[in-house]
C-alpha cells in the first residue's frame, strides 16, 4: 500500500521524520520497513517488526521507529515456511530474530569469501534494486529467474531445487503431478497451490520454447466494434483523475486513430476533477451519439478495472460506459496464459508495441504530475512525458487486439 514514508534514526527512535524524495516531493514506498538492506536471497521478504531490541528501544510505544514490539500489545503469530515441516507458527519477534540471524550468517559467509545462498526469484524481486545483480548471479539456466509471474515463495523454490528442479529444463521436464510437500509450503494450500505448480511447470516449458503467450483453450474471437475507443485514466496522489485518455478509431483501421484526451496539469480539487469528468462525458458522448446515429457499434476498451471503479462516481460517465465498456485485461487473462504476466507493459511488447517514454508506469506518472504542476523546464518536460505516456497506454490496447488477430490460427492458415 502506498503511503508517505516516516522513518527514524537508530540513535533517536522516538523522533519520527518524513522523508522527502527528489525535487522535494514526498517519498512514497511500498514497504513499511526501515531496515531494508542488501541481498538476502533466501529471506527477501521479511518485514521489520522489531528494528531494535526492547532493551535498546527507548520509545514506549515504538513511535517513529516502526517498532511493533510494545509489551502491552498482543503478540500476533505468523506461519513460517522455513520450518522443516514447511509450516509452523511463530511469533513476529521469533520470526524477526530468526530471519535477521540468518542474514548475519549470510553476510559473514560472504565477508569471508564464501557463498551460503544463491538468489531465488520471488515476487518481491520486482521492487528490489538488486534484481539485475541477482539475475546475473543466478545465470540464464536458472529456473526461478526465467519465470516472471505466478512465482512460488523462496521456500517453495528451495524445495524444488532440493528435488533437483533447479534449471528451466528440469522444471519444464516435470510432469503435472505435485511433489509431495509442495502444497503445505504454500500460503494457500490445496487446489490453489496445485494450480500454481502446474502453471509454473507450463511457464517453464514456455520459457524453454521461447513462447511468450499461448491460448488457455480454443483461440477466442478477438473483440471488435465499428468504432473502437481506447480509454485510460491517470490520477494523482489524492486519487483525483487529471487525465482522461481517449483514442478513437474506425473499426480496426489504426490509421484513422485520433488521440483526444481531456486533461488538466493545474492543481486539482474535487470540484475541478468533477468538471474534467463532465468534459470527458461530453466528448465521449459525442463519439457515441455520432456512431450510433450512423448505425455503428461502439466499444470502449480499457485495461483492468480502475477505468470503471474509479469513474463510476461520475453518473454521466458511468451511464456512457455501462454496456459499452470492455475490460480487455480480464478478457485477455481469461483466454491466454503468458510467460511474463498480464500487465499492459508486459503484454503489448509481445506484439511489437513499445512505449514512447522511458520508465513507463503508474508510479512514475504520479511523480510526473507533481512535477508538471510545479512548472518550469522540468514541469514542461513532465507534461510532454505524461501526454506521450497516456497516448502509448491507449495505443497499446489497440496494438494487442491487432496483434492477436495477426497471431490467430485463422490469420496464419
Ligand atoms: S532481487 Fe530478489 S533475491 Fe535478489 S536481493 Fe532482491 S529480493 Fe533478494
Amino acid at each position: 500500500m502506498l503511503g508517505t514514508l516516516q522513518d527514524s534514526l537508530l540513535d533517536g527512535p522516538a523522533r519520527s521524520r518524513a522523508l522527502a524524495g527528489p525535487h522535494g516531493i514526498p517519498l512514497r514506498t511500498r514497504f513499511s520497513t526501515s531496515a531494508e538492506t542488501g541481498p538476502y536471497p533466501d529471506q527477501p521478504t521479511a518485514r521489520c517488526q522489531r528494528p531494535l531490541r526492547p532493551s535498546i528501544c527507548q520509545s514506549p510505544a515504538g513511535e517513529g521507529s516502526g517498532c511493533g514490539a510494545s509489551p502491552l500489545l498482543p503478540t500476533p503469530t505468523t506461519r513460517s515456511a522455513s520450518a522443516e515441516s514447511g509450516r509452523a507458527k511463530r511469533s513476529l519477534l521469533e520470526r524477526y530474530d530468526h530471519e535477521f540471524a540468518f542474514r548475519v550468517t549470510v553476510a559473514e559467509a560472504a565477508k569471508a569469501g564464501g557463498e551460503l545462498v544463491r538468489p531465488l526469484h520471488v515476487s518481491e524481486c520486482g521492487w528490489c534494486v538488486w534484481q539485475e545483480y541477482c539475475t546475473q548471479i543466478a545465470g540464464p539456466d536458472d529456473a526461478s529467474f526465467a519465470i516472471r509471474t505466478g512465482l512460488p515463495t523462496a521456500q517453495q523454490w528451495r524445495y524444488l531445487y532440493d528435488l533437483g528442479k533447479s534449471t528451466v529444463a528440469d522444471l519444464a521436464a516435470s510432469g503435472d503431478e505435485l511433489p509431495t510437500g509442495w502444497s503445505a509450503r504454500d500460503t494457500q494450500p490445496g487446489a490453489m497451490a496445485e494450480e500454481k505448480y502446474r502453471l509454473l511447470v507450463r511457464r517453464a516449458r514456455m520459457a524453454q520454447a521461447g513462447v511468450a503467450f499461448e491460448p488457455r483453450g480454443e483461440w477466442p474471437q478477438v473483440p471488435s466494434a465499428d468504432v473502437e475507443v481506447d480509454f485510460d485514466i491517470e490520477w494523482d496522489f489524492e486519487n483525483l483523475i487529471y487525465l482522461w485518455g481517449l483514442r478513437v478509431r474506425q473499426g480496426q483501421d489504426d490509421t484513422t486513430a485520433v488521440f483526444d484526451p481531456i486533461v488538466s496539469y493545474d492543481p486539482l480539487d474535487t470540484e475541478g476533477a468533477a468538471h474534467l469528468a463532465e468534459e470527458f462525458a461530453a466528448r465521449l458522448g459525442r463519439v457515441i451519439t455520432d456512431a450510433e446515429a450512423a448505425g455503428k457499434s461502439v466499444t470502449v476498451f480499457h485495461w483492468s478495472y480502475p477505468e470503471r471503479s474509479m469513474t463510476s462516481k461520475y453518473p454521466s460517465v458511468d451511464e456512457l460506459l455501462e454496456g459499452r465498456s470492455f475490460d480487455l485485461h480480464a478478457w485477455f487473462a481469461g483466454h491466454f496464459l503468458t510467460r511474463d504476466g498480464t500487465s499492459l507493459k508486459a503484454v503489448a511488447p509481445i506484439f511489437g508495441f513499445h512505449w514512447a517514454v522511458d520508465d513507463a508506469g503508474g508510479a512514475e506518472s504520479q511523480i510526473k504530475i507533481d512535477l508538471a504542476r510545479a512548472g518550469g523546464d522540468e514541469g514542461r518536460a513532465a507534461v510532454q512525458w505524461l501526454a506521450a505516456y497516456n497516448e502509448s497506454d491507449v495505443s497499446a490496447q489497440a496494438a494487442i487486439r491487432d496483434g492477436l488477430r495477426r497471431a490467430s490460427p485463422a490469420a496464419r492458415a
